[in-house]
């Protein structure tokens, strides 16, 4: 039934234009947007109006939310799912933003995002915006978040998104735990694809090496191939061509 009344609202939704204000915000704040290829452009536009209209923006600590942040957040997290699906995202519903980077109510610790259990993403506007205008340095705090979130949607949280076909995950826990093992014991070549704080947990791997992924594209493919290649697999695009190797 609800996923009844979501197609319906998104047919109405699929048809509003693209308000115009959002391609000067995209062009100005989202420097992969220039990357994507005429024939990508309407899927991502797409996505990216369910995405804003579906999704709960919240402001905290006063942040006003307006649609600089709901297209700029939600502009990183369609590129994941460009040749995915968005269905990967019908369990998120809430994304908090807050107004700089925070601490960790229990730890401490400075806080640049968060993925939260039941559909809820957080996270600090000028580390979503730090991560976004370097689009080849490996480090999007925003697409790391929504890498947690479509690990998340396989049910578990342990760096393993729901993969396109059944016979697709032996080969992708090889490849993964490989270069977790390698990344958490200093080897060169991971160190230099991958920022070390993937070496954390398997679920951490995952997202980390998303961000590499679309960000360092050239140097994984180098460095790492395998892990490369199964992350081509599993996005269902190749990015190679969009970031020169630093
Ligand atoms: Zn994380």
């Amino acid at each position: 039934m609800l996923s009844l009344i979501r197609s319906f609202k998104r047919r109405r939704l699929r048809r509003k234009p693209l308000p115009p204000e959002w391609a000067g915000i995209l062009q100005e704040r989202v420097p992969f947007y220039s990357t994507l290829t005429s024939e990508d452009l309407d899927v991502f536009h797409t996505n990216l109006k369910l995405f804003v209209w579906e999704k709960i923006f919240i402001g905290a600590k006063g942040l006003e939310v307006t649609d600089l942040h709901r297209v700029t957040i939600s502009a990183a997290a369609v590129r994941l799912v460009q040749h995915l699906d968005l269905s990967y995202f019908d369990r998120l519903t809430e994304i908090v933003v807050y107004p700089h980077d925070y601490r960790h109510p229990d730890t401490g610790g400075v806080i640049l995002g968060e993925a939260h259990g039941w559909g809820v993403v957080v996270l600090s506007w000028p580390a979503v915006l730090r991560g976004l205008q370097n689009p080849c340095d490996g480090w999007d705090t925003a697409s790391h978040e929504f890498a947690h979130v479509l690990d998340r949607e396989a049910g578990a949280f342990n760096g393993t998104p729901s993969l396109r076909a059944d016979d697709h995950y032996r080969a992708w826990a090889d490849v993964m735990s490989l270069h977790f093992e390698r990344l958490k014991g200093g080897f060169g070549r991971e160190r230099r694809v991958m920022r070390d704080y993937g070496a954390t947990n398997e679920a951490e791997f995952f997202a980390v090496a998303t961000e590499a992924f679309f960000e360092r594209p050239a140097q994984m493919k180098r460095l790492t191939p395998s892990l490369y290649a199964e992350l081509r697999r599993f996005y269902g695009t190749d990015p190679v061509s969009t970031c020169q190797e630093d």
